[in-house]
């Protein structure tokens, strides 16, 4: 007997993946990047890698040496594939993979064997930093980059303070090519352009340029089935801690997604979902595996109709800032349980 699953489908675009690659270029001007750590900011690193190769992205950036083991299996030899957190010299099976080197140790261990250099320009977080730079003389590293701390505010004086140093240190590097942008670096000026910009969040949609439009086309699109309908008069409490109460003869739709699936807790009665185009307040506490929303306002919503908790009014965005977090953290929380879908580019 064939039994229906009950399951909250996760939609993902490759197209627009590939889309917002070919923007991102346009608006570099110059090579990008495609940068897959936390697998592919949890839509897939796999296939978001293979529809970028095939498109033409020839540069790939992970975190971790086990994720750049995978994307090397799933996309075969040919792109570069770059660890930014590096590895060990001895990395069994690293071989075919390029160390970011963040270190004076790092770049010892790994003499001789080609490299990234990450140099520390102001945020103090991974590379190289000021002080030790010296000690680089005649390196010739496949590629000299440094990450931007505030990109995202292109009035913050470190933007220009960073390239600046980038671009002081980058004379010490004759000839050797430059990486400086992440997504919002590209959207500050020709001043922050390089060679290759590495850009993560704005290839899965989120917006590079906070408080202007979002010039990425969306990627992901999540639908919940609803479980259960169900009709409550006024005064009646909804969920864990009775923190709703209703105050009209409500309409409660009980759909299968909860925090263990990366819906965060935080967007407890906070959350806006959607159906066809219709907004649909949350209501109550996120639980586990249910959230609940008010449909009074949706005569026409049936169980087994699914109301849209990501897409078009509820974007990654727009939940980060009702939840307090960013987009990123949206996106890489997204859970397992979700049936993936993914729509060829
Ligand atoms: C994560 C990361 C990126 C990508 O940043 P986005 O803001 O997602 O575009 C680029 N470079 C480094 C060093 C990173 O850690």
């Amino acid at each position: 007997m064939m039994v229906a699953a009950i399951e909250a489908v996760l939609s993902i675009d490759l197209g627009a993946i590939v889309g917002n690659w070919r923007r991102l270029v346009a608006a570099h001007g110059a090579p990008c990047a495609g940068v897959l750590k936390a697998d592919g900011y949890g839509l897939g690193a796999a296939p978001v890698g293979r529809a970028l190769a095939a498109a033409g992205c020839r540069h790939f950036f992970v975190a971790h040496l086990a994720e750049g083991l995978a994307l090397r299996a799933a996309l075969g030899p040919g792109p570069l594939v770059a660890v930014l957190n590096g590895f060990g010299a001895g990395a069994d099976g690293a071989a075919g993979l390029t160390p970011v080197l963040n270190s004076l140790a790092d770049v010892a261990a790994h003499q001789g064997r080609p490299g990234i250099l990450q140099l520390d320009t102001g945020m103090a977080r991974l590379g190289v930093p000021p002080a030790e730079w010296g000690q680089l003389a005649g390196l010739a590293p496949l590629l000299l980059m440094t990450h931007l701390a505030s990109a995202d505010r292109p009035d913050h004086p470190l933007n220009a303070m960073q390239a600046g140093r980038f671009a002081a240190a980058s004379t010490g590097f004759p000839g050797v090519a430059t990486s400086l942008a992440a997504s919002s670096g590209i959207f500050l000026g020709p001043g922050f352009a390089s060679d290759l910009a590495r850009p993560g969040a704005a290839l899965y949609g989120l917006n590079p340029t906070p408080g202007l439009p979002n010039p990425m086309l969306p990627v992901v699109r999540l639908e919940a089935p609803v479980l259960q309908l169900r009709e409550i008069p006024p005064g009646t409490p909804v969920g864990y801690g009775a923190t709703w109460v209703a105050e009209r003869p409500t309409r409660v739709a009980t759909v299968a997604a909860g925090y263990a699936d990366g819906y965060p807790r935080a967007l407890s009665g906070k959350a806006i979902a959607s159906f066809q185009g219709q907004p649909v307040p949350l209501i109550g506490r996120v639980s586990m595996d249910l959230t609940t929303f008010d449909v009074t306002d949706l005569p026409g919503l049936r169980p087994g109709d699914a109301l849209t908790l990501i897409g078009p009014g509820c974007t990654p965005d727009e939940l980060a800032e009702r939840a307090g977090t960013i987009g990123y953290e949206i996106l890489t929380s997204l859970g397992a349980r979700y049936r993936r879908q993914y729509q060829p580019a």
